[in-house]
Order: C-alpha cells, then structure tokens, then sequence
C-alpha cells in the first residue's frame, strides 16, 4: 500500500480531491479492494487545467528543445529503474499477467526515448514562394493537451500520449480509467522526479461522465486525446466541436484475421489465439474474426483449438501465466452474455467460456464456429477472451465482409503470394495491418483506425506532428 502514490498529481504535488471522495482499485485476480485514490471533482479538474496552462505559458513552451529532450530521457531511465515497481502495480490493477506488463512498462520508456530523440529531428520545410523573400514553417506546441485513457493498457498509453505531447512542448493533463489509476500516479511521481516543471504533467483519477466533460469542454484545453471506446469517443467530438478544439480519437474494433490457403496455416493456427485473447480478449486490437479460406478450414481449426487449450489461464502475478482474469465482473458479464446468446441460437462453441476458478473475474477464452453475419457476436466488439471463426471461398466476397464492419483498426493477413498480400493489405479498410504476423504496435509507426474506430494517429512521427499546430511565416526582402 506504502509505494503506491493515491493522491491527485497537480502542480507539482500530491493533493486530496476537494469533495474527500475515493475510487476504489480492486485485483480482479482475488475480487478484493486493495487501495484507494483520490477522486477529482471539477475544481480540481479547473485547478489542473489552470495550472497547466500556467507552466505552458510559464516555462515549458519555450524551454530550448535540448533541455526538454533530457528531461524526456530522464523520465525513460527512471521508468527502467522502476520497472518492477511499474510492472507489478499494473498487474495487480487490473490483473495483467506480470510478463506483459514488464513489457508494457518498457514500451512506455522506449516511447518516452523515441520522442525525446525525435524533439531535434522535427522539421519544419523552406517554401520558395513565389513572390520571393524567405518563407517557412513552424510546428508550434498548442497549450494543454487532456489525455484521457483506458483501463486495458494503461501505463503504455498515457505514455505514448504523453510523451509526444510534451515533446512537443505542450502541457498534458492526465485521466486515467477508474479502475486503473495507480501507475499513471506514478508517472507523475517519476516525471516529477525527472525534473518536469510543476503543472507540465498533472494526473487525475476521476469520474469520466464530470471530470472527463470538463477536460473535454474547458477553454483552456487545445487538444482531446482520447482512446477508449466508441461511444464515449462520439460523444467527446460531439461535445469538443463546440469549441472547435483538436481531437485525436483511437476507438474499438473487430479486426479481422485472414487465413489463405497458401499461406503458412500451421504458424497461423499456432500464433493466432494470442491475437484475439492475449489481455484477456481486452484488446482494440483483437483478432476476434477469424476467415480461413476453406481448403484448410479444418486444419485451421485443429491447430487454433489446440494451441488455444495450452494457453496458460492463471494468477497473472505467475511467470507462466499467459491470460490473467478480466478487469472487473461486469467485464466477464459481458464476455459470458455474447456466449450465452450465441450458443441459444444453436452456435457451436467447441471450446471455453467456462469459470476455471472461484475467486477472480477469470473466464476461459472460447472459440465459437457456424456463426452468421449477421449474429451480435461477429459484428459488435466483444472485449474478452472470444472468437469467432469462419470459412471462406471467394476473396472478393470475404473482403466485402470484413469490410463491411464499421470498424477499421486493424487486421492480418496470411499469404506467400506478395502480390496477394499487397493487394489484400489495400483494400481491407484498417489503419493498421500485419502480414504473416499478429504486431500492430511500433513505437516508430502511426497506429489508429479506419471509419468507427478513430481519427488521428497514435505513435511514429505523426503523433507529435498531431500535437502542433503548423505556422506559417513569410518575411519579405529586398
Ligand atoms: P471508455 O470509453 O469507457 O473509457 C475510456 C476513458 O474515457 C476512461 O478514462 C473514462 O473514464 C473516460 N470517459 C468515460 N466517459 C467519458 C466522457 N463522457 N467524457 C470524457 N471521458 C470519459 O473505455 P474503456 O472501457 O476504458 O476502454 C475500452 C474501450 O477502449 C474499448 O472499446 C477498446 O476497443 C478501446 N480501446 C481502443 C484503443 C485504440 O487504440 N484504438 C486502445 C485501447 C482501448
């Protein structure tokens, strides 16, 4: 309980919310409460967003780059000394098995390196106008950045918002999901430690519906990065157009993954349940529609079931663990209704979807075959430990169906034949897709969605481009 930090990250301090009231953290693996944070209410929402509009104006905008680019690879190394602190707090959050949250851990210090490297490499262009004189660009910082993140991977993503947006030399107001705010505190307790100015990076747990609206709508905040879902997603432009402010949206989705015949079925069958239930299936990025070309549907399958039941589904603080519980009870709820409703209507579930423990929000993954279409299951996002997989016979049609989502996140695509896999890979409506391989996330390449599940990129280059605006500058001669 000591090392976690509970309080609200505002002006360089840790202080109480101003109504006293707190959100409970809760371990999905044993259901028990096993700490409290502080809960903002608006003032301490107007008092961040205030505050970092001072340390903006006061400070951080104008720093030369070099120096904020050290205070960026401070923060990286002392996410490295951290590590274990960070991993183990995460796993115990939100029930992540403590493998992949040491990775997590490290991709938010690599992202932090990446972008404090990248500070010195982010030109702006010469124009030969043609009225002559000296005309150029300049990337300019806006002001206060909200960042308002999910629950399934929450210390890499408020650092790949984090950290472009203050490289960039924007000022960056936090919220983290309820049910996982302890290493986004810590954050701040490191960046703070780091050397980041007072006010530049304020966290605040908080209700979405008050202190997410009061980021989302205040004056002050130039730009709305927002990952989570859908829903909240629309309702954040609709509430953001008001005031015309910058957004950044990274949503759901239902990516598909697509099995040819030529392509190498065996390493596809093996690999690919990790593709729709590592987190626990609570993954954006899930590959929770499977089409397999229909010559190798059966070994598909075959190969798929197997390796799904040795995946290992236990206490996410056990090294072998690969699949740890769902977040909380009403996230398994949701798994189990998807299940419930297709197994009604005569869908074969041929695997999972049991309790394999009486303490923990753990379901196990489930694989559900003669599925339709039009079921809830194959259109809707699920987000938890199932999926679904169908035959196919002709590309063009296969294609119009994975198309015909209103998603478009991301995707795979097994094949050996190049120009099929080029030519597939441009027409599936998806921001990001693999071939012959299941990773969607470089810390050096754009990531976000098609259609419903965003607007903007996340990562690479673009991210900090999408946190300035573009000046132009004419000076005349002569
Ligand atoms: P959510 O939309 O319920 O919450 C996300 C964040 O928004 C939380 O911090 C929440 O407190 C806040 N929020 C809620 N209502 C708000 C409001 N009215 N105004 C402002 N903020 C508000 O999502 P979740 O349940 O935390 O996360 C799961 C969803 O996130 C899934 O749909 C998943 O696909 C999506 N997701 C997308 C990506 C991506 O990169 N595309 C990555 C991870 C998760």
């Amino acid at each position: 309980m000591k090392a976690y930090q509970t309080g609200l990250c505002i002006n360089g301090g840790f202080r109480q919310g101003a109504a006293g009231r707190k959100i409970e953290q809760t371990d999905p693996s044993t259901e028990e409460v096993f700490a409290e944070v502080e809960c903002a209410q608006v003032q301490d929402a107007v008092d961040a967003i205030e505050g970092a509009a001072v340390a903006f104006e006061g400070g951080w905008r104008d720093l030369a780059p070099g120096k904020r680019a050290e205070v960026l690879f401070q923060i990286a190394r002392l996410i490295r000394d951290n590590l274990s602190l960070l991993a183990e707090t995460e796993c115990r959050n939100i029930g992540k098995p403590i493998g992949d949250a040491r990775d997590e851990v490290l991709l938010g210090a690599r992202v932090f390196e990446y972008y404090a490297g990248g500070i010195g490499r982010f030109f702006g262009q010469t124009i030969p106008v043609s009225r002559g004189g000296f005309d150029f660009t300049w990337h300019q910082p806006m002001g206060v950045v909200a960042a308002i993140v999910p629950w399934n991977f929450p210390f890499p993503i408020a650092c790949w918002k984090a950290a472009p947006a203050l490289a960039a030399g924007n000022t960056v107001v936090l919220k983290p999901a309820s049910q996982s705010t302890l290493t986004a505190l810590l954050l701040g307790k490191l960046a703070l430690e780091a050397g980041l100015p007072p006010g530049v990076l304020q966290v605040l747990p908080g209700a979405g519906r008050d202190i997410g609206e009061v980021l989302v709508t205040h004056p002050l905040v130039r730009k709305i990065s927002f990952t989570g879902s859908t829903e909240v997603g629309v309702r954040i432009m609709g509430l953001a157009s008001r005031g015309l402010k910058r957004l950044s949206l990274e949503l759901g989705g239902k990516s598909p993954n697509i099995v040819f015949a030529d392509g190498d079925v065996d390493k596809a069958a093996a690999g690919s349940p990790m593709s729709v239930f590592a987190n626990t299936g609570q993954d954006c990025c899930a590959r929770s529609r499977i089409f397999v070309q229909r010559p190798v549907f059966d070994r598909f399958v075959s190969g798929f079931v197997s390796a799904t039941q040795a995946v290992v589904v236990g206490d996410p603080r056990e090294e072998k663990t690969q699949v740890g519980p769902l977040v909380s009870a009403g996230q398994r709820k949701i798994s189990e209704e998807f299940l419930e409703e297709s197994v009604r209507v005569g869908r074969k579930m041929i695997c999972g979807g049991d309790r394999p423990f009486s303490k923990g929000y753990y379901l196990r993954p489930a694989v559900l075959l003669e599925v339709e279409p039009e079921d809830r299951v194959w259109r809707e996002e699920v987000f938890g430990p199932v999926v679904c997989i169908r035959p196919f016979d002709d590309e063009a049609a296969m294609l119009r169906e994975v198309n015909a989502s209103p998603y478009g996140l991301s995707g795979s695509i097994w094949t050996r034949d190049l120009d099929r896999a080029l030519r597939v890979s441009r027409l599936v409506e998806s921001g990001v897709l693999s071939v012959n391989s299941h990773s969607s996330v470089h810390v050096e390449a754009p990531f976000g969605g098609f259609k419903m599940s965003g607007i903007g990129r996340d990562l690479g280059m673009s991210a900090m481009e999408g946190y300035t605006e573009l000046k132009n500058v004419y000076i005349a001669q002569g």
